[in-house]
């Protein structure tokens, strides 16, 4: 038995009403709680949202994978975030970036030709 762990997220229900939704999983247990938000918090949330989609289009220079290289993969949040859903959706492990195949092909390399793998 682990401490209860909680999550909580914005969602949007079928009318498109904002809800903040709270995951509280205490053992094996799973518990969803959906609180709507009232008028003065959808506001705050339509800009909260607004200003997230706009650091999403920000560039972060990713490092290379390969802790020899020096370079960096210029990537906006919004690619780096899909990367790293894409892979842990299509392998079910997260896949870090390289900036060359060169450098995936030496890092695959030293862990036994396999990708990878990243708990948590
Ligand atoms: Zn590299």
């Amino acid at each position: 038995m682990g401490a209860p762990q909680e999550r909580a997220y914005f969602r949007y229900n079928r009318v498109g009403k904002p809800y903040l939704v709270r995951r509280i999983r205490v053992g094996n247990q799973r518990k969803e709680q959906w609180i709507p938000l009232d008028e003065i918090d959808r506001e705050t949330l339509a800009t909260a949202l607004k200003i997230k989609d706009e650091v999403k289009e920000q560039t972060v220079q990713v490092p290379c994978t390969n802790p020899k290289c020096k370079k960096t993969i210029p990537m906006t949040k919004k690619q780096l975030e899909e990367f790293f859903i894409s892979s842990k959706k299509r392998y079910d492990m997260i896949i870090f970036p390289f900036c060359s195949t060169a450098c995936r092909a030496e890092m695959l390399a030293q862990h036994g030709g396999g990708p990878t793998d990243h708990q948590g």
